[in-house]
């Protein structure tokens, strides 16, 4: 009952060379396959063209980023009004490297949450532990505590309509993914979590497994029971590979 959603990340990659080759060939690749949300998030340089390109596609468009006002001075932010003017409609944020290279905290990625909430975007709200805190058995803490910045501040039901996004760092860019009996048993824990607020909310929210998912992986992945599709970072930037682990979800 929940749909799953396949999200390309294309992180810092991209040209207008590459954005139209790639969109033409996910259309190609991707005409009447169902049962599967599709979203792409380019640069937000690229939007526009995306828009285009994705005119007469079901493939959804998004963006890696938000800021939390709509208009003022506030240099070089980017607001959801100016997102959903380009037809971006699911955005990701709170991503480990936006956590880590520009110091976002748990309580702005919150206010992020809220913001795309007010402007009716949905948020893909990415949580996960490090290396360290795996190993120091803190996984299910630090994504409860990162849940919990949007849950305690807006209301379990915030989440209604949102997309959580399970992302281990260690597995992001690595080609060491999770393996699926791993993601699943943090997924069913993540979901657990949230079943502590609301059990209908849990069992409605899409939880995305995200960090070297490819063609070889998805599969699998997808196949257990509280993995509801995937973030793709570097499998993304190629159609024939992604449609892939679009169609195995
Ligand atoms: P990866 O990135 O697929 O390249 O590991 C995933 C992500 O960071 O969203």
């Amino acid at each position: 009952m929940r749909r799953p959603l396949v999200m390309g990340n294309w992180k810092l990659n991209g040209s207008k060379a590459m954005v139209t080759e790639l969109l033409n060939g996910l259309n190609a690749e991707l005409k009447g396959v169902e049962g599967v949300d599709v979203a792409v998030a380019p640069p937000v340089m690229y939007l526009a063209q995306a828009e285009q390109l994705l005119a007469d596609s079901a493939i959804k468009l998004g963006a890696q980023n938000v800021d939390t006002h709509n208009s003022g001075a506030f240099t070089g932010d980017i607001s959801a009004e100016m997102l959903k003017d380009f037809g971006a409609t699911h955005i990701i944020i709170g991503h480990s490297e936006r956590r880590e290279y520009h110091q976002e905290s748990d309580e702005f990625v919150a206010q992020k949450f809220a913001f795309l909430k007010e402007n009716g975007l949905t948020p893909v709200l990415c949580i996960g532990e490090s290396e360290a805190q795996n190993e120091a058995g803190e996984t299910l803490a630090v994504c409860a505590r990162q849940l919990d910045a949007v849950i305690q501040s807006q209301g379990v039901e915030a989440l209604n309509g949102a997309i959580i996004a399970y992302e281990p760092i260690w597995a992001i860019g690595t080609g060491k993914a999770a393996t699926a009996e791993q993601a699943q048993e943090i997924h069913a824990a993540i979901r657990k979590h949230i079943a502590s607020y609301s059990e209908d909310v849990a069992s409605k929210v899409v939880i995305q497994y995200g960090g070297s998912v490819k063609a070889g992986n998805a599969a699998e992945l997808f196949a257990m029971p509280d993995i509801d599709g995937a973030l793709v970072g570097g499998a993304a930037l190629d159609a024939a590979g992604f449609a892939a682990i679009a169609k195995a979800a």
